[in-house]
This record gives C-alpha cells, structure tokens and sequence, in this order.
C-alpha cells in the first residue's frame, strides 16, 4: 500500500517523497506552492498513487481535493490537476454534484473548462512572481506541464496579459504535437 499525502505531512516529507519518484525540483517548488495555496484557501487535500484510470476528484462541502498521481502516467501534470480541483472548490457553480470526479476533463462541460482555467490562471501567476518571462506560451506549457488541450487558452492568456505578444495567423492546431 502506497503511502497517502495529506495535509499533515511535513514540506520535507513531501519533498523526500517527489524527490524519490524523479520529479524535478521545479516541480516539486511548485506543487509545494499549490498545496501551500490550498491550505491558504481552507482546502483539504490527499494525493494518492491508484490505477491510471481512478480520476482525480473535489468535493466541495468539505473543501477537500484528491489527487492521482498516476493518471494515465501523466506525472507532468500533476502540479496543473492540483490547480484544477482546487478551482472546483472555488468556482462558484453550485449547481454540480457535490463530490466530483474528474473524468471528462478536457470535454466541453462548463465547470471543467472553468478549473482548467482557474489552474492555467494560478499556474500563470506562479510563473509571473518566478520572473520565468516566457515570451512563447508553448515553453510556458512544457515547462508547466500544462495540459495540451489549453493551448488555445494559453495563447488568448498569454495575449491579453502581455501586451506585446502577437498571435499567430494560422489555427493553433498547427502547434499540437502529439
Ligand atoms: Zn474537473
């Protein structure tokens, strides 16, 4: 049985933990921050290691998040899905299930679209206050491990917050490499 992150856990216990499963120190920083954030913020948290297909999940009442670790093997994105069920916690549609498990992500539901936005957002900022200056959103979503399908969220994000970035003419979907 894999050991469960929790709130209780101390930074250098969580760091000894990432350390030992190859993740860089960019991101454990990170994923430090966004756990920091959610306590910041009153939200519960446990990251786990289960099969590829256990989704992550919120639930809202409780303000509690859950993380995979595994999922489909994406430890890149890890730091990018903590921001995303912490923007469930905070996003202000009620009207969903209380407890939700993040499977259709990337599928056009609302409140999905709304936490990856909300995470693409914190992600965002965090890399501001780093002075990161990443002038081409696709090294800031490699360097993020910023999901694929917020390319195009990336770009308008990008576009409006620096005023000197020009949008390519073509469809984004050029620069999707799978
Ligand atoms: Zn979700």
């Amino acid at each position: 049985m894999m050991e469960t992150i929790n709130s209780s856990w101390s930074e250098e216990k969580i760091i000894t933990y990432f350390f030992n499963y190859s993740y860089t120190w960019s991101e454990i920083k990170l994923i430090l921050y966004l756990l920091d954030f959610a306590q910041k913020q009153k939200i519960g948290y446990v990251l786990y290691q289960a099969n590829a297909m256990f989704p992550s999940f919120s639930f809202k009442e409780g303000r509690e998040i859950g993380i995979n670790l595994n999922w489909h093997n994406h430890s890149s994105e890890v730091p990018f899905t903590i921001g995303h069920e912490i923007g469930h916690i905070m996003s202000e549609y009620r009207d969903t299930k209380r407890l939700n498990y993040c499977r259709g992500v990337g599928t056009q539901i609302t409140e999905e679209m709304s936490a990856d936005i909300y995470s693409l957002q914190l992600l965002y900022k965090y890399s501001s206050a780093q002075e990161d200056n990443f002038y081409d959103p696709l090294n800031f979503i490699r360097a993020y491990g910023v999901p694929k399908r917020m390319i195009n969220e990336t770009y308008k994000l990008f576009a409006s917050e620096e005023g000197f970035f020009f949008k390519p003419k073509d469809s984004f979907d050029q620069f999707i490499i799978e």
